[in-house]
């Protein structure tokens, strides 16, 4: 079959390579799915893998196949496999259980090991390919409705860890009853956080680089009752006067000095979410770092950082993505600006992902099926 691969650490090294298709037996205790890839999406993290600044290829292997946002159909199961049936279409989680307290307890999301297992990431393939074989544990089953905006779970996923991580954290003050939020970067992961805010009721301010007119993602923030704001213009720091303070900030623009920005920006008992894997070396100085540490102190205020999810996520994520389709129908289609058929286009996905403000893309993915 047919897969893109790289070359982890060495920069752009992606190519389409044949492989063995993969087989029921290579999951133990009957437990194998197999799926057939229908689409897979490219994100940051698959264009720092190809720059050759993160990634890790299997044991074994000095190859890497890519790809992490996944959705496909089912076409095998093992018989030890009852909640799903051939036909099904599901999405697979990314990160697989090593060998900390947490991955035995099914929250590999959390694990302490240094050396984790992510699929298309990290020490196991990925699913830019024409199928994959996984366990029937780390499939999240998809209702037909919503199958043309599936591929965007993995994405939102990590979003609805890091509000659940908020919310289970806020559970430290008797009543919580956060009104504002901030959204730091609205490119695809942004977007999802400003629409899982407005679904839960937020009053939603999101902000870019980009100055407004015309420009989609703007347009997409107010489409659904948030507002946008470029930080050419407003600072987050100033956005406070026209605003207010934040109960919520959710950073996703990996672009880390702004985070001191959103750390004054935050209103008393309120809680700041990072989400951004930055990989550079980007140091930053002026910070008024008296000020902030008073702030924190003074007003209860909290900040966490999240990474990856786990089962519980996915399941959320599928409940956000039909509710949106209630709410605000058609808007998440509007996201997904660019599909490119057939693996053997790789280039042409990566071209997308590497200069996406010259196509004005948001989304890119792989249609590598028909659904
Ligand atoms: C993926 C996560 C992963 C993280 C760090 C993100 O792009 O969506 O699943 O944990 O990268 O590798």
């Amino acid at each position: 079959m047919k897969a893109i691969a790289v070359t982890p650490k060495t920069a752009n090294s992606i190519r389409l390579i044949k492989m063995d298709k993969p087989k029921l037996t290579e999951i133990k205790d009957g437990r194998g799915v197999l799926v057939e890839v229908l689409r897979v999406g490219a994100c940051g993290t698959d264009r720092e893998i190809n720059n050759g600044e993160y990634g890790v290829a299997p044991k074994g292997f000095d190859f890497l196949v890519l790809g992490h946002e996944n959705f496909g159909r089912v076409v095998q199961i093992g018989e030890n496999v009852k909640e799903l049936a051939v036909g099904d279409f599901v999405v697979a989680s990314v990160r697989r259980p090593g060998r900390s307290f947490y991955d035995k307890i099914s929250t590999p999301d959390f694990t302490t090991d240094d050396k984790y297992f992510e699929r298309g990431i990290s020490r196991l393939h990925g699913y830019m390919a024409e199928y994959y074989a996984e366990s029937a544990d780390f499939l999240v089953k998809i209702p037909p409705a919503i199958t043309n905006i599936a591929i965007l779970l993995e994405p939102l996923s990590i979003i609805e860890k890091g509000l659940k991580q908020a919310s289970d954290i806020q559970e430290r003050l008797k009543i919580w009853r956060p009104k504002t939020a901030a959204v730091l970067g609205t490119g695809s992961v942004g977007l999802l956080t400003a629409l899982a805010l407005r679904l839960r009721g937020y009053e939603v301010h999101g902000f870019g680089k980009d100055t407004g007119k015309g420009y989609l993602n703007a347009e997409l923030c107010e489409a659904i009752g948030a507002t946008y704001d470029s930080t050419l213009e407003l600072s987050v720091t100033e956005s406070v006067k026209k605003y207010g303070e934040y109960d919520l900030i959710f950073e996703c623009t990996g672009y880390s000095p702004i985070i001191f920005d959103a750390m004054q920006s935050l209103n008393q008992n309120g809680i700041l979410i990072l989400s951004s894997v930055t990989g550079g070396d980007r140091k930053t100085d002026q910070v008024p770092s008296d000020k902030i540490n008073q702030q924190f102190v003074l007003g209860n205020r909290a900040m966490l950082g999240t990474v990856n999810a786990n089962r519980e996520h996915f399941e959320l994520g599928v409940k956000d993505l039909a509710l949106s389709e209630a709410m605000y129908q058609g808007w998440l289609s509007r996201m997904m600006t660019h599909k490119v058929e057939g693996l053997e286009n790789y280039e042409r996905v990566f071209d997308i992902l590497n200069n996406a403000a010259k196509y004005s893309a948001i989304k890119v993915y792989f249609e590598v099926n028909e659904i």
